[in-house]
């Protein structure tokens, strides 16, 4: 970075930005509070998710655990069923284990330094930095992709932000803008002018509080910046699901292990085409074809999770008797009631909807 050219622009970028912000900052349901769980609520939330999707979430959440001890004391499933919708579901049990401690260790009160917070579950730089900041105004800095790309474009800093060392090059730069006594403001400024003018692909800015500062903006290259070192696109992974229903009309399911991809969280029968055939994996649930009728493809499914895109063929088909696949120990039969009570991943979500079609034509014919 340019020393002259960062001094020059410095203290008018921090004072037109918080001018700006003071004026038109959005009406944020958890910028009506200063309660350090609420506030640490909303930006685990915020991650990889649009402030419009997480408002209603926010709200529920705060509604039915309103304080920090009510979340350690709630069943894991509850918290679970709650985040539905919201996606990277590690967010909420880091969330949960992380207030489990600060109950436990830090009597209920959310630590006020970095060191501490830090060092709970799930607590990376960009949260501490921002909860700490706008929960109890320490000057700490909150660098996030709106900021990555607000500051690259500003003071026009090339730096590729996809390697781990420039972080240390922003976060010291976004420190030392903050004005005196005003951290939580100032990062949310910063965060706010990312999220409404200075855009991704089409920066707003004729409206922007700091173009005349902005370097990028006088160079003619606001859409250049940040630079990123590309991503290797998510890795196509065949899937197969099944949906198979009992003649009491109950469907299998069962729920993930508590850890890796989706852990704890319930699904229909998945697994890699690479592992093992249809019949072979039926049969493994201790399923004979004898038992099942009419067992035929009803969709593709695709998700695409940060690393990985699966490609699901969803089969279904209805069991003949009431004590298929009773030998398989994870199995829960469970009607379409009954799911409404178990937290499902999206993926899960589509292929109990392609039921619930199914079940709605019947009723109808
Ligand atoms: S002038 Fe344009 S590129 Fe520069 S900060 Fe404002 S919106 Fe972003």
């Amino acid at each position: 970075m340019r020393d002259f050219a960062y001094k020059r622009n410095a203290n008018d970028v921090s004072r037109n930005l918080m001018t700006w912000y003071m004026q038109s900052k959005r009406e944020l349901p958890w910028r009506q509070t200063q309660d350090p769980y609420s506030i640490w609520v909303s930006e685990v939330m915020l991650q990889q998710t649009r402030v419009e999707t997480v408002i209603p979430y926010w709200n529920r959440f705060v509604e039915q655990f309103p304080s920090l001890h009510a979340l350690a004391e709630a069943d894991e499933q509850t918290v679970l069923k709650l985040w539905e919708g919201l996606g990277y579901y590690s967010r909420a049990r880091n969330l949960q284990a992380a207030v489990r401690e600060v109950a436990a260790s830090y009597g209920g009160v959310v630590p006020k330094t970095a060191a501490e917070f830090s060092k709970l579950p799930g607590v990376g730089p960009y949260t501490a930095g921002a909860v700490l900041s706008i929960a109890y105004n320490e000057a700490l800095p909150a660098v996030d992709g709106n900021v990555f790309r607000v500051l690259s474009r500003i003071f026009l800093i090339q730096e590729d932000i996809s390697k781990p060392k420039t972080r240390a090059l922003f976060e010291g730069l976004a420190v030392s803008l903050i004005p005196p006594g005003i951290a939580g403001d100032f990062n949310q400024a910063l965060m706010e002018l990312g999220a409404v003018v200075c855009m991704p692909k089409n920066p707003n800015c004729t409206e922007c509080p700091v173009q005349q500062q902005c370097m990028a903006f006088a160079e003619g290259m606001q859409r250049e910046l940040p630079v990123k070192g590309k991503k290797s696109a998510p890795r196509l992974s065949p899937m197969y699901a099944v949906l198979l229903q009992r003649p009491d009309g109950k469907w299998a399911m069962r729920k993930r292990p508590d850890t890796g991809l989706l852990a704890k969280m319930w699904e229909f029968p998945t697994w890699s085409q690479h592992e093992l055939s249809l019949e072979d994996y039926v049969e493994q649930l201790g399923i004979t074809h004898k038992q099942v009728e009419k067992l035929q493809p009803v969709a593709q499914v695709d998700h695409i999770f940060s690393h990985l895109h699966w490609q699901v063929s969803v089969w279904m088909g209805q069991l003949i008797d009431n004590t298929a696949g009773d030998s398989d120990q994870q199995l829960i039969w469970l009607s379409t009631e009954e799911m409404e009570e178990k937290s499902l991943a999206a993926v899960h979500n589509k292929m109990k909807l392609l039921i619930k079609q199914r079940e709605g034509g019947g009723a109808s014919d």
